[in-house]
């Protein structure tokens, strides 16, 4: 293949939809795939929609997906500014030598005439469009004479440069065809067409003219983008073929879906359908109002790139779970399907589930150990670095721990499998880590009856005598003690349950009860005869 450079090139109106990082994650699967290069360029020539905190959004996004770019703002510019505010001088000689070669003009209709042209077309029930059957009309260098054109523009009236999308004049066939990678054919109409703008009467460029501009300044060979644009491709063609330059390879990714109903999974969708569609939590400096990020809600990069490498693409097999580095091996767009993708949040949920099982217990207990000390360590014995409060097992074994770390790894070990987040560790082993102080009242109704505090009392010194306090040991001795009481195992074992534990939950109790150690086992039942 040709020398592949792509580029993602947002507008920074906002945070990124994870619509937007999708379409930025296949052009960097696409560019890696072919050893080609990707890059990030800001297209921010409306001024009007700019949101200063977007761009930084937009890059701290790619980095925390690890899809960074190769080239773009501040980073390896060899073409130049990658921000489009910063390259405008360039657009306007490209409006004018259009102009030149007949294929664009200037038109000086005023905000005013153009309404009431749209408002008059509406009384008729018609829809005004500006182009070919009514240029010669309204009032630009077409159909003004050379001299009047030129006396306007040195008086400085207002004008925008207009693209002559259709020419009648000429005998055009008026039709404009291309290949789209993933959706084959495409063909459009010229004269359905409207002359767009390509220059502002602010001086600034249209995003048509700045993205075509800088898609070849910067030889851009394959344009991968969201389908939103596909109506725009035939206008992008046209420059293209108007300015004799070769046209870059297109590629229009399918749109992202609501998961119940129709229609596209927009920005505003997000927290209303309780779950995010930002990468990251946003906050709108004007409104204060904060957006849920898939990062803050306890999701790893790598699953969430995961789940949406596959919106909208397949390998061909049944595999779902790929690394970057995979994903970089196998993509293809020709994999890519025409039809929109429904985003399910369920399945985002079962991605990181799936990574975090695959994580090592190390990398798992150092995620948990920031949520452990906010819930196991008052700040009374952080100030005082009294931490022999914590029961001998779990406590530091050194100055710059808070958590014996090793202890931590083997809770992680025993509850992973019933997490999908790291920030489900709490709950499902607080016990590991605090003696219950609440009990589960229907269990408690259930399962610790008169004669349990009598059973439990006895069992105390049972456990006090087993002096290898393991847990196959501890599961022998105490099922020993059950088999010469001459009752169900139930009797004994929900009561011990309910008093390590504070419910009817949690791993194998044994396990449990080797783990906070012997100590820790009795005072826990003792407590729970007095409470309960
Ligand atoms: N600036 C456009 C956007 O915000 C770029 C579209 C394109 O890739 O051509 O998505």
């Amino acid at each position: 293949m040709k020398n592949v450079r792509v580029r993602f090139a947002p507008s920074p109106t906002g945070p990124l939809h994870i619509g937007g990082v999708r379409t930025a994650l296949y052009n960097y699967l696409f560019a890696k795939k072919n050893n080609g290069t990707f890059i990030l360029r800001i297209e921010d020539t409306d001024q009007t929609r700019y949101v200063e905190n977007a761009e930084k959004y937009i890059i701290d996004a790619l980095n925390w997906c690890t899809i960074p770019f190769d080239e773009g703002p501040d980073k390896n510019e060899k073409f130049g500014s990658y921000r489009q505010s910063e390259r405008k001088e360039i657009y306007k000689k490209y409006a004018v030598e259009l102009i030149n070669k007949g294929k664009a003009y200037y038109a000086f209709d005023t905000a005013d005439e153009l309404n009431f042209h749209r408002k008059d077309h509406e009384t008729k029930g018609k829809t005004f469009i500006y182009n070919w059957h009514n240029r010669a009309k309204l009032t630009n260098s077409i159909s003004l004479s050379k001299e009047e054109t030129n006396k306007r523009i040195t008086n400085g009236d207002k004008y925008v440069i207009r693209f002559k999308m259709h020419d009648s004049s000429k005998g055009e066939h008026g039709i404009i065809a291309t290949t789209d990678i993933i959706r084959g054919h495409v063909s459009f109409k010229t004269e359905l067409l409207d002359d767009k703008i390509l220059f502002k009467s602010d001086g600034m460029p249209t995003y048509h003219l700045a993205n075509i501009v800088d898609d070849h300044l910067m030889e851009i060979s394959h344009v991968i983008r969201g389908e939103e644009w596909l109506p725009s491709l035939p206008l992008h063609i046209a420059l293209y073929n108007a300015f004799d330059w070769k046209s870059p390879e297109f590629a229009h990714l399918p749109l992202i879906l609501k998961p119940v109903g129709k229609g596209k999974l927009s920005k505003r969708d997000g927290d209303k359908l309780g779950f995010p569609v930002f990468p990251l939590a946003y906050t709108n400096t004007e409104t204060n109002e904060v957006s849920r990020g898939y990062k803050e809600d306890g999701y790893f990069a790598d699953a969430f790139i995961n789940m949406l490498a596959l919106l909208g693409w397949n390998p061909g097999t049944e595999q779902e779970l790929f690394s970057l580095k995979e994903l970089s091996e196998v993509f293809s767009l020709e994999r890519v399907s025409k039809s929109g993708a429904k985003f399910n949040p369920e399945k985002a949920t079962w991605f990181n589930q799936q990574y975090l099982h695959q994580k090592s217990n190390e990398e798992l207990a150092k995620l948990f150990i920031p949520i452990l000390e906010k819930n196991v360590i008052s700040d009374e014995m952080k100030q005082s670095q009294n931490l022999n409060r914590l029961p001998h097992s779990y406590a530091p074994r050194n100055e710059k721990e808070l958590f014996n770390i090793d202890y931590v790894e083997k809770v992680v070990s025993l509850i992973k499998e019933r997490a999908s987040f790291v920030h489900d560790f709490w709950n499902l082993s607080s016990f590991f880590f605090v003696a219950p102080t609440e009990y589960d009242a229907k269990a408690v109704k259930k399962q610790w009856k008169e004669s349990t505090p009598s059973l439990m009392k006895e069992l105390i010194p049972v456990l006090e005598e087993i002096s290898d306090f393991t847990s196959p040991n501890i599961e022998i001795i105490i099922k020993e003690f059950i088999t010469s009481k001459e009752i169900g195992f139930g009797k004994v074992m929900q009561p011990f349950r309910l008093s390590l534990v504070g419910a009817l939950k949690g791993p194998h109790l044994f396990d449990i009860a080797e783990m906070i150690g012997k100590d820790e086992t009795i005072n826990r039942i003792n407590k729970t005869i007095e409470i309960l």
